[in-house]
Parts: structure tokens; sequence; C-alpha cells
């Protein structure tokens, strides 16, 4: 891992960003919403006046990203044994529909989701711009790439799909439209694009924006919102099939106080590879800590791989109803 040690300066690890990454409207002219502690210092998060994407004024730079998305980065971790042994697709994979050829997952990670969807029936395959050497003894090498969305000799490797998925993956992207591009040229006509994403619109966005979970990790730069799906839909080719309100509901989904500004999704024996000094006063506590542990267990309820089975399944179904959680999954279909 790249040193970024204790003498790290703000242009080390941030650079500002000049334009919305989605339609390319100047970010002078975007909208101030809250601020978040990034590393050292406050970087402001945004709202586009033209598409409605939420994204920071500053991001990491390459260095800091390549520092972040080492093998330890917590979607590479344990890169073997979620593809052990045959499972009951996940709930996710499932609301994909019948398997009906060809599936990649952009930003694999560990490969969790292709083998997921490889169980459900699909032919999976998964690509991630950062992925770390796979061994040959893992049970999908050969079925994922070190490949980027915005290499223009992607379909000359990978072929074309009929369905593409990003889970936990559209937040982590600072070239937004020319990955969504990119996969978009991946796609068979009629073939669908589905992602999750933070809700740059969602209630705790809103309300508590400085202390959401999904804004204070360093490597969260970009959050759509209904409204941005609705500009991605229209100007690259796509119809709009789905788009299903999930998530923890405010407020849950906020740091802890005094942790806001903590930065990494490392794994739990990796320090983070920058310094959190300098940090401000913690801010003052909302929920006590009875309530919080609560609120905690019902998260990890709910939230689990086919989490609570009914009754998981009704509460998220009263989230997508109410539209108080803080995610939003994208089901969007390639125009003929
Ligand atoms: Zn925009």
């Amino acid at each position: 891992m790249e040193d970024l040690g204790e003498a790290s300066t703000r242009e080390q690890c941030l650079t500002a960003v000049r334009c919305c990454p989605l339609c390319g409207e100047s970010a002078e002219r975007s909208q101030a919403a809250f601020s978040v502690r990034q590393l050292s210092w406050d970087v402001d998060v945004t709202t586009c006046c033209n598409c409605g994407l939420l994204y920071k004024s500053e991001f990491p730079t390459q260095e800091l990203l390549a520092s972040i998305y080492g093998p330890s980065y917590v979607h590479f971790k344990d890169s073997s044994s979620c593809c052990q042994s045959r499972q009951e697709p996940s709930d996710r994979t499932r609301r994909l529909g019948p398997p009906h050829g060809r599936h990649l997952d952009y930003g694999c990670g560990a490969g969790a989701a292709v083998w997921d969807a490889q169980s459900a029936g699909w032919e999976s395959y998964g690509c991630d711009p950062f992925l770390p050497s796979i061994p040959s003894s893992h049970p999908l090498n050969g079925r994922l790439f070190r490949l980027d969305a915005r290499d223009p000799g992607l379909a000359a490797t990978l072929g074309f799909f009929d369905c593409i998925t990003l889970w936990a993956v559209v937040e982590h992207l600072p070239h937004l439209r020319q990955t969504f591009e990119g996969l978009h040229h991946l796609l068979k006509p009629g073939a669908s694009l589905v992602f999750s994403s933070p809700n740059g619109a969602s209630l705790i966005a809103r309300r508590a924006g400085r202390r959401w979970n999904m804004a204070n990790l360093v490597e969260h730069i970009v959050f759509m919102t209904p409204r941005s799906v609705g500009w991605l839909a229209e100007h690259l080719g796509f119809e709009v099939k789905r788009v299903r309100y999930g998530g923890v509901p405010y407020p849950m989904g906020t740091c802890p106080p005094g942790v806001d500004g903590q930065g990494f999704c490392q794994t739990q024996d990796e320090p983070p590879p920058v310094p959190l000094a300098n940090r401000e006063p913690h801010s003052p506590a909302r929920m006590s800590a009875a309530v919080r542990q609560l609120v905690g267990i019902a998260g990890a309820y709910f939230g689990k791989r086919n989490g609570g089975g009914h009754l998981g399944q009704l509460a998220r179904g009263v989230l997508d109803r109410l539209r108080i959680g803080d995610h939003i999954e994208v089901c969007l279909l390639k125009c003929d």
C-alpha cells in the first residue's frame, strides 16, 4: 500500500470536482446540501441543479483510491470462501427474474454476486477495475476480469450481456457518465442494467447528511437520486423499468456520535492509510445507547442476506411503499 502518512496534504488526498460527474453541468451551479468530514478536512456535498445528482465537491485522488482499494478492501476480502458451495440465490439475484443468458457483475469485488447469479442459472462473469490477483484455485478463475467499463476494448474481451448488475458500486464511481456509457455499450438491446445506490434525496440525506454513514465513507463520492436516474435514462438510451426504495429508515444509518469522518471500509485488522487527526469535536448524541443498540440489531436482522424471511420481506415492502430507506435499487432497460 502506498504510504499516505502523517504529512499528507489536502492536495495529495483530494481533488476538486469541476463539473457534475453525470451530466457535466458546472459545479459552480450546484447547490450545497451539507458537508462531511473527510480525513482531516470538511468537504461540501452538493446537488447538481441540472440532473439532481448529489456528489462531493472533492474526490479522492487516484493515489488515495488505489490505496483504499488495496487487497484488504472489504469487498475483496475472503475471495474464495463466498464461492464454496451452491446456495439459494439471494433476494437481489431473484429480483433479476428468471435467468436468461449472460450476466456481468461490474465492480464484482471478491465475486460473491457472480457466484450467486451462477448458482441461480445465469452464465455469469465479473469485472472490477481494482480486482486483486485471483489464484488459479479460485472457483471463479477465468470468470473475473480486472477491467474498467471505460476501456474501449471491453466488448471484445467480455462479449455482450443480457443483464449487468452493480451492487454497492455506483457510489464509488468518479467517472459516472462514462462508466454507464461503457456498460450501455455492453448490453444487448432490451437487456437490463440493475444497480443499487445510496439515495441522495432520501430522508436521512436531507435531515442528517453530515452523519449519514453512506456519505461519511471517503470512497463514497456520488449518490444517485430518483431525478438523476430519470436524467440518466433519458440521455443515455434507457427506459426506467423500476425504482425500488430500500435500505435502512432514518434515524438508522447515522454514524454513532464521534465517528463521523471515520472513513474507510477496510477489514478490521487494517489501519486506515491516512491520518484521522484534527477531527472536529464530536457531534451530540441524538439517541440513547440502548435505542441505538436496538436499531443496530434490527438493522442487522433485516439487512442480512435474505434477511428475516417473510417478516423481512414484509418490512422491505413497507420501506419501498413509504420510501423512507436510504437506498434505491434501479432497473433500466436498454432501448432498442
Ligand atoms: Zn448533473
